[in-house]
């Protein structure tokens, strides 16, 4: 059932794609030849993982042509990943000629169109060049990358920061420098990819716990303690597809009492949390307590890359192992340059986060009114649990149709049976733009039955 947690079914009634009531039923899908089915045999077939193809002969690429989900859901219009952008001013974006409101972004800040960081990132892509054309480690380091280390470590009160080309090189880069054969990574089951790939990559033991459930890390940690070697605890600030905040107080709490090192993730936080928006660390106050803190520029920074920031002997040392950095070209010059603008602006003008917040509290608040599960989120990402993938697809086409711009997720990015849209905003979208989305919301939602 989509709706297990309020025991409401969007397929209730009419099993056909309009029942008389007039609504659109997404078990329309499923008379049409596309089934829940194909994506629930098993937990694994739950999502768009790769599937394998087995047996001594098997052709490496037979997998290819198994996984038909794409495709089925394209045949029937549902097919909700890759939808090209024709143009963007930030709030609004066009899609195949028409205007859509974007609740489908990292663009927090609203900072991807400021004139002042377009005019900045024009400038010194003018005087350094397009691109940097080899790694950090011999010809990629420019003046401009050291200077936004410097502000970056002075963000996040670290002596230190290192930037990479993207957040997801930065998490590659930490946990397999720093976690050696003999230690421990113990990691959140809803913490990023990038988290999940770099534990992949590291030498050294992985456990996990359950979601912010710190009965849990308590028990995990005891486990990790009976192993010989390092520790280190490593967190998402704010979730990204639950929006929900971290229990850093709780984290920071139980790893000095094992003595494992902490590590945040910030990239949905800075430029969102804290008094200068530091991020969730700054938040509670312990930016300190904390060893090293990551960030991304791919959300409130408006550009590309990402940063790790901490004493500067660990810092030095992920610097001259970190193969993901080494062995790739440098984060281009007009990438740091609209990072460094963005950050300038973040300092300079506070009310920015003010109003971010305002509109997430916002849309919140108007998607829950409308009925919609939000599960229990608290920052600018707000889900909208749906359950089925079917019926989260539906849904997704359906909004878009209509004006609006969500992003589908489904399992493994988020737990089986949550499938959901993920909606953000900006501290750029006005009053009256939430208004009309929240209108569409409800139409939509009432027409096709999830509401
Ligand atoms: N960490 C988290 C929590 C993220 O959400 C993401 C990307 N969405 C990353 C790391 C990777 O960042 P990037 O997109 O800069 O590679």
């Amino acid at each position: 059932m989509a709706f297990d947690s309020r025991g409401k079914s969007p397929r209730a009634g009419s099993a056909r794609g309009a029942d008389t009531t007039g609504k659109t039923n997404p078990g329309a899908a499923e008379e049409n030849g596309l089934s829940e089915n194909s994506f629930s045999d098993d937990s694994d077939n739950q999502s768009f993982s790769p599937v394998s193809s087995n047996g001594p002969r098997a052709d490496l690429f037979d997998k290819c042509d198994l996984d038909t989900r794409a495709d089925e859901l394209a045949a029937r219009g549902l097919y909700p990943f890759f939808i090209p952008i024709e143009g963007s001013e930030g709030t609004v974006v066009r899609i195949e000629g028409e205007k859509k409101i974007m609740l489908g972004s990292n663009n927090y800040l609203g900072l991807t169109h400021d004139p002042r960081v377009l005019a900045r990132a024009e400038e010194v892509a003018r005087r350094y060049g397009t691109g940097c054309t080899g790694s950090r480690f011999l010809n990629g380091t420019l003046d401009l990358h050291e200077r936004l280390e410097t502000d970056l470590a002075a963000l996040v009160r670290k002596e230190t920061a290192l930037v990479f080309s993207t957040g997801f090189q930065v998490n590659l880069s930490v946990l397999s420098t720093l976690i050696g054969r003999n230690d421990t990574v113990i990691i959140d089951k809803l913490d990023h990819a990038s988290i999940v790939d770099g534990c992949r990559l590291a030498a050294g033991e992985t456990l996990r716990f359950r979601h912010n459930d710190m009965a849990d890390l308590e028990r995990v940690l005891k486990k990790a303690s009976e192993r010989p070697g390092g520790k280190m605890v490593v967190v998402d600030g704010i979730f990204s597809m639950e929006g929900d905040v971290c229990d850093l107080p709780n984290v920071v709490r139980l790893a000095k009492q094992f003595g494992a090192k902490v590590m945040v993730d910030e990239a949905h936080s800075i430029g969102v949390m804290g008094k200068t928006g530091a991020g969730v660390a700054e938040h509670f106050g312990l930016q300190a307590d904390v060893d090293l803190v990551m960030g991304t520029f791919s959300k409130s920074f408006a550009s590309i890359g990402g940063f790790v920031a901490g004493d500067r002997r660990v810092v030095d040392f992920i610097k001259h192992n970190g193969r993901p950095m080494i062995f790739s070209a440098a984060l281009p010059p007009y990438a740091v340059a609209t990072v460094q603008a963005c950050l300038d602006i973040l300092k300079a003008e506070p009310e920015r986060r003010e109003q971010l917040w305002r509109n997430a509290d916002y849309l919140k608040h108007g998607i829950q009114r409308l009925g919609f599960d939000t599960g229990p989120c608290d920052s600018p990402v707000i889900p909208v649990i749906i359950g089925r993938m079917l019926d989260t697809f539906y849904f997704w086409k359906e909004l878009l149709k209509a004006g609006v711009f969500t992003n589908p997720v489904i399992p493994p990015a988020v737990p089986e049976n949550t499938a959901r849209l993920r909606t953000s905003v900006m501290a750029t979208h006005t009053e009256e733009l939430l208004a009309e989305a929240l209108e569409i919301f409800g139409q939509v939602g009432k027409k096709v039955g999830v509401i």
